[in-house]
């Protein structure tokens, strides 16, 4: 059974592949969701199918309801895409001790307070998942030195530790799922999009707190 195969026999028997479909690349998704079977049908935990999950799979999947997959996300409302040339999108942490709820109007205070115009990201995410607007997408943002023009900046509240200073990957699953999720719509919005980055790759500073490159999100394009 190829990878292919697999995935749409996962599928079939109502274990859902969202991010990435049946796209014949064995990645994480597909075995979070092979596992999820294999635990499911009460078989064997494995890295890899074997042989009685082929089979099992390979048998005509039962009427069930499907798996849940995970907390959905609830995109916003988005405006109609500006005009304003959009090639790539530059993600952030707000720098805030991990668990800590930080709103879009502290991080436009703490912004307005440098002397800007506004909150210098256009997309927050917050502890839940929720996705708010920041400054307008017309609008350029103030994120990083030197590639603000032609960039879209996003941001997820969290990134240190509880020391409040110690660079962490603290995204909550509802966050990283937010965030995915969000990138994805922006570049569908805007298909000049041609890269997703961190802060990190354009300075010495850690944010946002882990390489988007090896993450998922810079699997998106
Ligand atoms: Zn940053």
């Amino acid at each position: 059974m190829d990878t292919t195969a697999l995935q749409r026999a996962l599928i079939a028997h109502g274990h859902p592949l969202p991010r990435f479909g049946a796209d014949g690349h064995f990645g994480g998704e597909t075995r979070t969701a092979l596992q999820a079977f294999q635990l499911r049908t009460g078989l064997r935990v494995t890295e890899r199918p074997d042989a009685a999950t082929i089979a099992a799979l390979q048998a005509v999947p039962a009427k069930r309801p499907p798996a849940p997959t995970g907390p959905a996300v609830k995109l916003p409302a988005f405006p109609k895409p500006t005009t304003r040339r959009i090639e790539e999108i530059i993600v952030h942490c707000t720098a805030t001790p991990e668990g800590r709820p930080v709103s879009v109007n502290t991080i436009r205070g703490w912004h307005i307070g440098q002397g800007w115009r506004d909150i210098g990201y256009h997309w927050v995410v917050l502890l839940d998942g929720t996705i708010a607007p920041g400054r307008p997408e017309s609008q350029v943002g103030s994120h990083v030195a030197g590639h603000n023009s032609g960039t879209l900046g996003v941001v997820y509240v969290g990134g240190v530790g509880a020391d409040g200073k110690t660079p962490k990957d603290t995204r909550t699953p509802a966050q990283k799922t937010a965030l995915l999720e969000l990138c994805r719509a922006l570049i569908q919005r805007y298909p000049a999009i041609r890269k997703v980055t961190g802060h990190n790759q354009y300075s010495s500073k850690a944010c946002p707190s882990f390489d988007v490159r090896k993450d998922d999100l810079g699997r998106l394009i």
